[in-house]
Order: C-alpha cells, then structure tokens, then sequence
C-alpha cells in the first residue's frame, strides 16, 4: 500500500538508540504503570512493552529514590531507551541524568530559576540528552488561561514555545515538543498552529483519552488527523488500560495509514445475511492466535462469494465462506474447500506455513 502523507521536515534528536525527527519512522512510545522504584516490577513490564512493540518506555519520576532507581534499570536494560518523566524538580532530572537516563521530560519554565534550569541543560548537554517539553492544558500557566480565558490551542503553543525560548537562549536545541489535551479538536489545533511555528520533532498523543473503547477512538481521530497531515514525530496513545495496549493500538494507527509495514494485516468483512459461516468467531480467534505473530503477511477472512474471494486472492492466505464451508485461498489460488469447524485451524496453519 503507498501512502501520500508527506511528512513535514522536523530537526532530528537522538534517543538512545532511537532517532526522532528527520526522516526517521514514527515511533511508538508507552509509559509504565508501576512504582519506579520496584526495579523488578519495572523492568518486567518494559520487557512486555517490548515484546509488545514499543520502541521508547517513560517513566514517572515522582522522586529522588525513583531518580536513583534510574540507574538498576538501565543496568538491565540496555535495548529500548528510557525517558524520565519529571516535573518541577530539576534534581530529580540530575540524578537520571547522572544515572544515564535517554531523554527527560520535563518543563524548563517550570524549573525554578535560572541557575537550576542551566545545571539540567547542562547536563543534558554534556550527555547529548534530548529534553521533551510537554504542555498538558490541564496545567497552563495561570497568565495565559488569563490571556486567553481559559485552556486553548493558542495558551498551549504559546506556553511551549516559552519553554523553547529559555532552552534556545541556553543554546539547546535538541528538543521535542508535545501539547496535550483530553479534547480532540484543540489537540489537532494546538499542533496545527505549533507545526506551522518551529520545526522541532513532536511527540503526538492524546492525553487521558479514557477507556481502551473512548480513548482509542479518540487516539485514533487527533493521532491519525494529524499523521494524515504529516504532523507527527513519535506518538503515544493513552488508555486507562494496560501500557501493552497503548503499544499495540500507537501500531495499528500508524498501520491503517500505511506509516508503518509488516506483520499480520488481517481484512474482514462486516458480514451481512449472505454469510453462513461463523465468521465473526473465527476473525476473533484468528486475531487472538496471531496476536504476537511477526510474519508480515495479509489475511482475508470474508463471509461469501460476493466480495470474499477478490479480498481473499488478494490476500497472501484467504477464506470466502459458503454454506458451512469455505475456500482457501494462498497468494490467489484456491487450495482447497474446508469445512467450518477446521477453518480456524487450517488457516493457522497455512499462516504458519507461509
Ligand atoms: Fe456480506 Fe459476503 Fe460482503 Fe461479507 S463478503 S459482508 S458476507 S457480501
């Protein structure tokens, strides 16, 4: 599938071993859920946001013992770069620093002053460490809800690029951006109009978006708005839910816009009154069996002879159901007839075979 999203040109920062920005992919990031200081408890959900997909893991830094804790974790885990999640205290973000920590989020404006703030840029400078400036319109500054009556996409980008000032006058510029709101539209306007002002890399999300049904229907929209406009460096999609989720959901947004290639695509019908198999049951448990499947490979499950078996010889394996059976299909070729009940069975394993 060809896409013709052009991305818009950002500078490029380097995280670990992840680039963001430039013409590097869109990465997927998540943040974890459990106290940083249980290094264990951390470290073995990184290891399931990883074999979830996820390419950047953050970490709240709520204090100095989960700063401290920074240090056995990147003992550990060497493979997917860390961000630390850090506000107001500058040093919480010395101590991740020193303990080699990959980027840390945190709010230059929000430091303190001017002494604090240069001792973390500093550092971060020192360490080639990437700094990400994230405004939430939940926490504007109380002069710009004053300014423009409340939380607005205008509040957010100009809070951002003030916080980018006190950076760029301390001659950093290795930062990522990101404007968060739980409303859809000022999300995707706040973006818009920081887009058109600077062209530093941006980490896109939605921020508490809600449950895994909400929050991914309204990740999907203000994520796949903005991607579809080429606005958009690395994205995090936010669910009240397990992180491994949020991983998997960032994925199949940045697939259904074709930014993002391999692995299993399954394409499934609606189904309407022409099917006579059970193919919802079985696009269900095809789904689940290949849930952690790397194969790049494109599945067609379709109820009929209508659509089925164009969808499915497009396919590299298909199904077009009939009356308790169905057609299998490989690379446009039927295979053979196979009744209902050894459908699912025999398509994984003409997947696995494939
Ligand atoms: Fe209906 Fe057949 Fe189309 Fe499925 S493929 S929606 S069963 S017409």
């Amino acid at each position: 599938m060809s896409n013709s999203f052009e991305k818009r040109m950002t500078s490029q920062v380097k995280v670990g071993s992840v680039l963001i920005g430039g013409n590097a992919p869109i990465s997927v990031q998540s943040m974890t859920n459990v106290d940083t200081r249980d290094t264990p408890l951390v470290l073995d959900q990184i290891r399931r946001l990883k074999e979830a997909g996820c390419e950047i893991v953050r970490l709240a830094i709520p204090d100095i013992e989960a700063a401290k804790a920074i240090a056995a974790i990147k003992k550990s885990e060497k493979q997917i770069p860390i961000v630390a999640d850090i506000h107001f205290d500058y040093r919480l973000a010395l101590e991740c620093l020193n303990n080699g920590i990959d980027k840390i989020r945190i709010n230059p404006g929000n430091i303190g002053d001017m002494d604090r703030v240069k001792q973390v840029v500093t550092a971060s400078k020192e360490r080639g460490i990437p700094i990400r400036i994230g405004v939430n319109a939940g926490s504007l500054e109380k002069e710009l809800l004053a300014k423009f009556g409340g939380p607005s996409s205008q509040a957010m980008v100009e809070s951002a690029l003030g916080h980018v000032k006190i950076l760029e006058d301390l001659n950093f510029v290795d930062t990522v951006i990101s404007l968060k709101a739980s409303d859809v539209s000022m999300t995707i306007e706040a973006y818009r109009l920081l887009a058109s002002k600077c062209s530093y890399p941006l980490h896109v999300g939605v921020t508490e978006a809600g449950t895994v049904k909400s929050g991914t229907i309204k990740s999907a929209i203000g994520i796949g708005t903005l991607l579809a406009e080429g606005i958009g460096d690395t994205i995090r999609v936010s669910l009240t839910s397990a992180p491994e989720l949020e991983v998997t959901t960032g994925i199949s947004i940045l697939k259904a816009l074709g930014l993002r290639k391999g692995g299993v695509e399954i394409i499934s019908c609606p189904t309407c009154g022409r099917c006579q198999i059970d193919l919802i049951e079985i696009a269900e448990q095809v789904e689940v069996a290949l849930a952690n499947c790397k194969k790049e490979i494109k599945i067609a499950i379709m109820g009929c002879g209508v659509n089925g078996p164009g969808e499915a010889k497009e396919a590299d394996i298909g199904i077009a159901g009939g009356a308790g059976t169905a057609i299998l299909f490989r690379k446009g070729e039927i295979i053979r007839k196979v009744p209902q009940s050894d459908l699912v069975f025999e398509l994984l394993k003409e997947i696995e075979n494939f």
